[in-house]
């Protein structure tokens, strides 16, 4: 199995399939982190170089099954896998934690994309929290009066907006160490993207809590392919195609 990677889910079920199937799962890795958390059993890293090259791996590879569980906004890996998948017929199942929805209290402001958050932020909020992924940071860069408390795993990529402060942290985040953050930068604002997961989730919560708004970047279309919620449900899948 090729396992599509670079997130939480894709270790769990990395780890899951180690122990719980006999098949010999490869882990693939976009390599944009310099030192990432590495999953249980073989990994490969890079880009495959485009769908043909991707196509060519898979054959050469002899791929039985592909599982995407990249992040839910790295749509192009997952058109990709897609293309692939129609042109090679090795069966694809896209694995996503569901989105997060609104909850009673919650002061969400949707947007299409990255680019209008931005439009939001600027409207919105005097001290924003930016929880964007280090990849979103540049379309806030033209914004020079609010204030940004820019949260990523790693440095994001220039241009920054002119007024921030960087805070290089990888998550779990719990949620007395959210409110302790809204707290201590007096933040009015959260700006950040529908990843869905417990990860990252009490950010949403400790807004919630001090009234604080929150843009939310809507996720970006799945293509028509099989889908699957938990490791579970991506095992059963497995289990299903012998
Ligand atoms: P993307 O825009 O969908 O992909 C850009 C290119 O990176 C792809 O065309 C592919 O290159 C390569 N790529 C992406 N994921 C790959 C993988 N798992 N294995 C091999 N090549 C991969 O993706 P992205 O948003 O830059 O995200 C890159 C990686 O970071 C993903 O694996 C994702 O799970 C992880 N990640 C992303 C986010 C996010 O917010 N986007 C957050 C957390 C983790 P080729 O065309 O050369 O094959």
């Amino acid at each position: 199995m090729l396992l599509l990677g670079g997130t939480s889910l894709a270790r769990r079920l990395a780890a899951a399939a180690a122990s719980r199937t006999r098949l010999r799962v490869i882990s693939s890795l976009a390599g944009r982190v310099t030192r990432p958390r590495a999953p249980v059993g073989e990994v490969r890293v890079g880009g495959f170089g485009g769908p043909d090259a991707m196509a060519d791996w898979v054959r050469h590879n002899d791929i039985d099954a592909i599982i995407d569980a990249t992040h839910p906004f790295a749509a192009r890996i997952t058109a990709t896998a897609a293309g692939v998948a129609d042109r090679t017929g090795v069966p694809l199942l896209v694995l996503r934690e569901p989105g997060w929805a609104p909850a009673a209290g919650d002061r969400w402001h949707w947007a299409e994309s990255v680019s209008q958050a931005a439009d939001l932020a600027d409207a919105l909020g005097s001290r924003v929290l930016l929880t964007i992924g280090r990849q979103g940071v540049p379309a806030f860069a033209h914004l020079r009066r609010p204030w940004f408390l820019v949260r990523s795993i790693e440095t994001p990529a220039d241009p920054l907006p002119p007024r921030h402060e960087l805070l290089l942290a990888r998550g779990p985040f719990d949620l007395d160490g959210e409110r302790a953050l809204l707290r201590r930068h007096a933040i009015d604002l959260l700006v950040t993207k529908n990843s869905g997961g417990a990860a990252t989730a009490p950010k949403l919560c400790a807004a919630r809590e001090a009234g604080i708004p929150v843009v939310m970047v809507r996720r970006p279309p799945l293509p028509d392919v099989p889908t699957a919620a938990t490791v579970d449900e991506a095992l059963a899948w497995l289990a299903a195609l012998r």
